[in-house]
């Protein structure tokens, strides 16, 4: 992968900045995305990540709560509410930085591999017809 294009993903995913000039903010709010890019203008209407970032946070988060949690249980037998006091708050710490950075992660591998809607050849034709005959 081109250095300039990797140094990018990393911004978009770790600092929610755009994904082709690395300068403007990828996001309005927390989580949602903004509509186009303040320095560069870039349209955002393309960034659509769906349900890749909940399906990554929940392996990795999942993964490493359960083992976390595990850990603990099994070193140190703390009494239940003390595991949860420590566990409860990481875990929900954890699976929102992760949906952060991943979700500017998957937009941003969105952008430069151009990834779209799954469409079959001549779709696009056939739904240009649909509209003239309307
Ligand atoms: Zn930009």
């Amino acid at each position: 992968m081109d250095q300039s294009i990797k140094g990018t993903l990393f911004k978009s995913a770790f600092a929610g900045k755009c994904p082709r000039c690395g300068q403007g903010k990828l996001y309005k709010g927390f989580l949602k995305i903004a509509d186009r890019c303040e320095t560069c203008d870039l349209d955002y209407s393309f960034a659509d990540s769906g349900d890749g970032p909940a399906v990554f946070v929940m392996m990795i988060v999942g993964f490493l709560a359960m083992g976390g949690v595990l850990y603990t249980e099994f070193s140190y037998e703390p009494p239940l509410w003390l595991l949860l006091l420590i566990w409860l708050p990481l875990t929900i710490g954890l699976c929102l930085a992760f949906l952060y950075w991943l979700k500017g992660a998957l937009i941003a591998q969105q952008f430069f591999t151009n990834a779209m809607q799954g469409q079959t050849i001549g779709s696009q034709d056939n739904a240009a017809k649909d509209d003239q005959t309307e």
